[in-house]
């Protein structure tokens, strides 16, 4: 008979950010994080709070003190292209265009198993540097991009979901798929990577005008088989796309709807963008459990709309923030936090609001977790939560240090990091 060591808590002091089970936010100016190692060596929140009653319930803990440093939850992207990463900041008349000059070409090199490694070892460095700990991530068409993916995901131990995209139709020679195998490597994928560690499967449909009739209901096949991977595809995210879309599916009522129609829309199925909905298609939304991918650099950059915060907070539809990298200018939660509250603000379009800095971090945190149906597992640093968290450093520049001086609230001092933070204020990043 063979023991297993007792795993020992860490402990880490600091001022301390976390999320409750409703998405407020929770401050101690010096508070204590206390985690522990599962049965499978995760690393989970044991317990946090306030320092003093946090220490006391835990006496003899060797604690790492990091003085005038915020522990925060690890940030997650809801939506990204990690190939897309040499396309960011490439110019382009919108959307369709940018595709067909940049993001076809870029991503048709990925065919290359050892380029496809290369670029996931800078993505997950990129994403690190920035204090992305989970991101839900298109690969390529090709298999071999996802196996780099998860490869090197994996080997870093990270919770992490992505897919293999499948686009049959519509698509140049290079990224277009074949009908019958797309769904053959997408099974096969699955198979490999799903539940692996802290891994998960995506099935990807590019977005509607890219897939053929059977290739979407071999997708919605497969995600009924499979009730617990995710879907990520892309919906209403600018006036051509829709009016393509709509033309392809006369029988419609909606571009959302061609996904309903598909058996699509369900728990854990992501959609970037969602911009051009109306209130029945956001019903849809909330009644599916599906969520919105929201990505207001790439809507900013490639003049796509404003995704509308008011509308979809009445509905009650699942959402959360992303950079949408290539099309999105950043990997920075921060300065996808301040392009969600530029968005907010837009009041041509929609009625302008004012989203609160600590809703905005929560929709980049716990609410992306909840949108991904993985509340209570990251994103809030609540006991038995999954310990991937962020160090962040308020004095990382002389201005940033002078203003969150002067914050007299935390939605003062977390409006301050979003308006002036980048990658300079995360200094480490801590993950299960
Ligand atoms: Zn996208």
């Amino acid at each position: 008979m063979t023991t297993t060591p007792q795993p020992s808590p860490r402990a880490y002091r600091a001022q301390l950010l976390r999320f409750d089970a409703a998405g407020q936010a929770l401050f101690d100016s010096d508070g204590l994080l206390v985690t522990q190692a599962n049965a499978q060596g995760v690393q989970q929140v044991l317990d946090a709070g306030p320092y003093g009653a946090v220490v006391a319930r835990h006496p003899g803990l060797p604690v790492q003190h990091w003085p005038g440093r915020i522990i925060a939850p690890g940030f997650i992207d809801m939506h990204v292209h990690y190939p897309q990463l040499d396309v960011m900041g490439s110019p382009a008349d919108g959307l369709l265009p940018w595709l067909e000059r940049y993001t076809f070409p870029a991503e048709a090199a990925f065919a290359d198993a050892a380029h496809a490694a290369a670029v996931a070892l800078f993505f997950f460095d990129e994403l690190a540097r920035n204090g992305v700990t989970t991101a839900l991530a298109f690969a390529t068409s090709h298999p071999a991009s996802v196996d780099a993916f998860f490869g090197e995901a994996q080997r870093r131990g990270l919770r992490m979901m992505g897919g293999k995209v499948l686009q049959d139709r519509h698509s140049p020679d290079g990224v277009r798929d074949q009908t019958e195998q797309s769904l053959l490597d997408t099974e096969a994928l699955i198979q490999r990577w799903h539940g692996r560690g802290r891994l998960g499967y995506a099935i990807t449909p590019r977005f509607a005008p890219s897939c053929s009739d059977a290739q979407m209901w071999g997708a919605a096949e497969l995600a009924r088989r499979h009730p617990d991977s995710w879907i990520q595809s892309h919906v209403a995210e600018n006036q051509d796309e829709v009016r393509w879309a709509r033309a392809l599916y006369p029988e419609a009522r909606s571009y959302l709807d061609v996904y309903h129609r598909f058996g699509l829309l369900r728990e854990r199925a992501v959609y970037a963008h969602c911009i051009h909905l109306d209130d029945l298609d956001r019903r849809l939304m909330h009644d599916t459990g599906a969520a919105a991918a929201v990505c207001p650099t790439s809507n900013l950059f490639l003049g796509s709309g404003f995704f509308d915060h008011g509308a979809a907070a009445r509905s009650g539809m699942l959402h959360g923030l992303a950079s949408d990298v290539g099309g999105g200018t950043s990997f920075s939660p921060f300065h996808t936090m301040l392009a969600a509250y530029y968005v907010g603000r837009e009041g041509q379009s929609k009625p302008g609001l004012s989203l609160k800095p600590s809703a905005l971090w929560w929709h980049h945190t716990g609410g992306a977790a909840r949108a991904l149906g993985l509340e209570g597992v990251i994103g809030t640093l609540q006991p038995g939560s999954e310990a991937d968290f962020v160090l962040l450093n308020p004095q990382a520049t002389p201005l940033l240090a002078r203003k969150s001086a002067q914050a007299n609230s935390l939605e003062e001092l977390l409006f301050a990091l979003i308006v002036l933070g980048d990658d300079r204020v995360v200094q480490q990043v801590v993950t299960a």
